[in-house]
């Protein structure tokens, strides 16, 4: 038997016999129907309201850093974690190749560019040793400032990001980023529920964003936060995203040109109930991706990722590697048509037409894995009934 019909038999023995079976789903109980129920009733539905704060607090009390602005998604709250890095037009933002398209819109539309960076195959992320290596061919310090020497352009930021919920190796990746005067950004919109060395997602970057789009862990409809431990940043995040306007009881006035951004109550308020499974909801995807690590354990020729070193991941999404391309796609073809979603990581940012001129080092890790992994269906659900 090929090794794509083993891996597809051992799909169907895990998963339950229904079909279509999501790559990753949401799932709602009573709690989100009574908070957005009370919502409704009280009539705050929009981008203020008592359960904009208690998400905010949540947020912040369970990842333990000190301050969360709730914003209308992921996107938006990159955004102005760059702005509030001081991401200016003609600046460089080093990145993954080997992330959503999201982490490089932002930068795109502050006029700046992304820089690709390689990841390593034990985190999916950013791969500190390399990119020392690189900065140490490419970069140079003069005053507060990192310069790329070949493009003439300030670096002012590097955005790490946590790959299917893998933590990335952030001890290192602070140290370069001290090292060359780069702000440290966290793009955990993937992450929300994975710890590093006992620390949260976003602990070390000044600067954090997360996601609730439908298909992250828990969801808010659409949403998203920025995450800091720097009180001033976060007043500035909260006014920025409330289109920049000045307190006042009755009087319109706008110090900058800010943003509407600002989650509604109503999406806040299915935050708040989503938030509250979230305990038991990790430990339904870890018990799943125990189940597709055992499974996967004895056929040779794969490999199951499993989460780094030192850490706690969330198992967003389930990893599976094969041999090549040519395997990744003939099982992308014969899942799907079946009914059981299995995805390819996203086509690595080079690769896609609007960065294919940005500046970058060379990419191994980003095409070997791209070439060979298949996102397995990684929804609660199938970890145990909720
Ligand atoms: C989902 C996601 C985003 C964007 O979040 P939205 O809420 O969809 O705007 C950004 N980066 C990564 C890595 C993501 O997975």
């Amino acid at each position: 038997m090929s090794l794509n019909n083993t891996i597809l038999d051992t799909l169907r023995e895990l998963l339950p016999p229904q079909r279509p079976i999501g790559l990753h789903e949401p799932s709602f109980g009573d709690t989100e129907k009574a908070l957005v129920a009370d919502c409704l009733d009280s009539g705050w539905v929009s981008t203020a309201g008592q359960y904009v704060d208690r998400f905010e607090q949540d947020l912040a009390t369970y990842t333990g850093i000190p301050h969360a602005v709730a914003t209308v998604n992921g996107t938006s709250a990159l955004h102005i974690c760059l702005i509030l890095a001081g991401v200016r037009p003609g600046d460089e933002v080093l990145l993954p190749a080997l992330t959503f398209v999201g982490s490089a819109n932002p930068i795109a539309w502050l006029g700046a560019t992304p820089h690709f960076v390689d990841c390593e195959a034990e985190t999916l992320g950013v791969d500190p040793d390399r990119l020392e290596s690189h900065l140490a061919e490419i970069a140079e310090v003069r005053g507060a400032t990192c310069w790329n020497k070949q493009t003439g352009q300030p670096i002012r930021a590097l955005m790490a990001v946590h790959v299917l919920g893998h933590p990335a190796r952030m001890q290192a990746l602070a140290a370069l980023a001290r090292r060359y005067h780069l702000t440290l950004i966290e793009d955990a919109a993937e992450a929300l529920g994975s710890w590093r060395t006992g620390l949260h997602s976003g602990s070390w970057g000044q600067l954090t964003a997360l996601s609730f789009n439908g298909n992250k862990i828990i969801t808010s409809g659409g949403g998203g936060a920025i995450l800091t431990g720097d009180p001033d940043l976060a007043n500035r995040a909260r006014h920025l995203t409330t289109t920049a306007k000045r307190p006042h009881p009755w009087a319109f006035e706008h110090d900058a040109v800010g943003y509407n951004y600002r989650l509604p109550n109503l999406n806040a308020a299915l935050g708040c109930a989503q938030l509250e499974r979230l305990p038991e909801r990790l430990a339904k995807k870890r018990r799943l991706a125990e189940s597709y690590a055992q499974a996967f354990a004895s056929l040779p020729g794969l490999h199951f990722q499993l989460e780094p070193e030192d850490c706690r991941s969330n198992y967003w999404l389930n990893l599976l590697l094969l041999p090549d391309a040519e395997q990744r796609d003939a099982l992308l073809a014969a899942a799907n048509d079946e009914g059981i979603q299995l995805r390819p990581f996203w086509t690595p940012l080079h690769r896609q037409n609007m960065y294919a001129d940005a500046p970058r080092m060379e990419l191994p890790c980003t095409e070997a894995l791209f070439a060979r992994g298949v996102c397995l269906p990684s929804s609660a659900a199938l970890g145990g009934k909720e």
